[in-house]
């Protein structure tokens, strides 16, 4: 692994102020004492972003937004801007993850738009990827996930701003993970692909998600080309957070 993984907790639909505040603060402190050789990145709920902001300053976690509208203002109820989560102290935001596309129909065209808009707003953006069950039995899934990459992925995409994710549909909350040699199959034909269209292709982080556990992490980020991992259920508790942080190569 040549470039800093990132460890990314997606906390999802979950969590109460107080709570989150605990699981933020016991993380930072964590953070704090031991080195682990990963950059650590939580992304709460948006009415948590602010305590668990406030939890976080001065640690070595980050702080990400989970989705982010592709416009900067205006009349779209319920919606968060990018703005708003940079004002928030997110350095990062997730896009196009498979909730999102599912639950809101959103397509390559709509997760390229909110991309850009993250990196306007000087945010990087997490940009996920990942094929169904029905895709990966019926042996497409490396075409759709390179034809998301191809759909998604903004021109001025670079190290700074963007970080993909490979997350396998089917894989996202069952316990159910691709063997390795899969997850590097597809690793490799991402990395190929950001190689061929981008300046410093081979920099951008790669990150595995779906059902990382402490029992599998240690072998899913010594995949090649696997940068870290983004991290569902397992994010919301501290004991399994962390030791999957420490599980970095
Ligand atoms: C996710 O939500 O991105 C995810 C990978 O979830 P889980 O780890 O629970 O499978």
């Amino acid at each position: 692994m040549v470039n800093t993984p990132l460890i990314a907790g997606n906390w999802k639909m979950n969590g109460s102020w107080q709570g989150a505040a605990v699981l933020a603060g016991e993380l930072a402190s964590r953070a704090s004492a031991a080195e682990t050789g990963c950059e650590i990145l939580v992304c709460p709920p948006a009415p948590l972003l602010y305590p668990v902001a406030a939890v976080l300053n001065g640690s070595p976690v980050g702080l990400g937004g989970q989705d982010c509208h592709a416009d900067e203002t205006g009349a779209h109820t319920g919606d968060v801007s990018a703005p708003m989560l940079a004002d928030a102290g997110c350095s990062y935001v997730i896009v196009g993850h498979s909730e999102r596309r599912a639950d809101h129909g959103e397509d390559d065209g709509l997760v390229r738009a909110k991309a850009e808009a993250a990196h306007k707003a000087g945010l990087a953006a997490i940009i996920c990827v990942g094929e169904t069950l029905d895709e990966r039995d019926g042996g497409q899934a490396a075409e759709i996930v390179d034809a998301q990459l191809d759909g998604s992925l903004p021109k001025g995409a670079g190290p700074g701003n963007t970080v993909i994710a490979y997350e396998p549909v089917w894989a996202i909350g069952t316990g159910r993970t691709p063997e390795t040699g899969d997850v590097a199959e597809i690793h490799a034909l991402i990395r190929a692909r950001l190689v061929d269209g981008l300046k410093a292709g081979d920099q951008l982080r790669i990150l595995y998600g779906g059902s990382v556990k402490p029992d599998n992490a240690q072998e899913l980020l010594a995949v090649a080309e696997v940068d870290g991992a983004l991290v569902g259920g397992a994010s919301l508790n501290v004991d399994d957070f962390w030791a999957i942080c420490r599980s970095c190569p």
